[in-house]
């Protein structure tokens, strides 16, 4: 029988799709993508023989019903998602259909939005001495989110973090966070369309990134980055890391011993 693949785009620029996510593109005879946020062209460019399906307008059973109909024809198929699939991709609920049907799949990794967003910044989300942790994380919306995770208990922790879908209520985002860790000082960043031709970044503070997005009339498919790592470019690093230190030991390098 013909595997499924759950296969990572990337954020948007097509050649950010892994090599593997590429190849398999190409030996694709069906391929469902969520048009709403992957590229068409990326389609057509790595998959031009393959029947196409846009699953932004299909339900659960109608996506399952395309992926059975091409394996029964002993086709390719593949089902292609935004960023990395695992994260807010909704395929749990995909594979477990898959799982009913005795179909098997595989998942290829993608390029996560929040990567495609520290690179469009130029910015490093984990720098000594200020954060050594990042979170992905949302504001709920129509999708609950467990009490424990809400942003307000999230921004005790003061670490970076990248918040998916919420660019929308940019307002109350600001207002849990300063609940928080953070302050008005805060520096934040939004990244909209990271890695496409129109991206724009937004920067500034706690107190005025919301102002920011709502001029630039910034709705959908934005990152908001916060925390104390992107001030580094600014007023430059506290620490360096030990990594390249000259006097830092390791497997692959002997420091020198002053
Ligand atoms: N699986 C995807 C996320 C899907 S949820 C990933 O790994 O990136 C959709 C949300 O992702 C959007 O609301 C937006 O917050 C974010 N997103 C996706 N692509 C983006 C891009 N190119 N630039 C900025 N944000 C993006």
């Amino acid at each position: 029988m013909t595997k499924v693949h759950f296969i990572g785009a990337g954020p948007g620029d097509p050649e950010l799709i892994t090599v593997k996510g590429a190849r398999l593109l190409g030996e694709a005879g069906v391929v469902i993508y969520a048009g709403s946020l992957v590229d068409r062209e990326l389609v057509r460019c790595h998959a031009p023989q393959a029947e196409v399906y846009d699953s932004s307008a299909m339900t659960l059973e109608e996506t399952t019903a395309a992926i059975a109909e091409g394996v029964l024809a002993g086709r390719n198929v593949v089902r292609l998602h935004t960023g990395d699939p695992s994260i807010y991709g909704a395929i749990q609920e995909q594979m477990a259909e898959l799982d009913r049907l005795g179909i098997e799949y595989e998942v290829v990794p993608g390029v996560t939005s929040a990567f495609a967003a520290a690179a469009a910044l130029k910015q490093e989300l984990t720098l000594p001495e200020v954060s050594q942790t990042v979170i992905l994380t949302r504001l709920e919306g129509k999708t609950p989110v467990p009490e424990r995770e809400s942003l307000r208990e999230i921004a005790q922790i003061g670490a970076t973090l990248v918040i998916y879908l919420s660019v929308a209520m940019i307002g109350r985002v600001v207002e849990e966070l300063l609940q928080g860790a953070y302050t008005t000082g805060t520096p934040a960043a939004v990244v909209y369309r990271a890695s496409w031709p129109d991206e724009q970044i937004l920067e500034g503070t706690l107190a005025d990134i919301a102002g920011k997005v709502r001029d630039a009339e910034i709705g959908k498919q934005a990152l908001i980055l916060v925390g104390d790592v992107l001030r580094a470019r600014q007023e430059g690093l506290k620490a360096r890391s030990l990594l390249y230190d000259k006097e830092f030991s390791h497997g692959c390098r002997k420091g020198i011993v002053t």
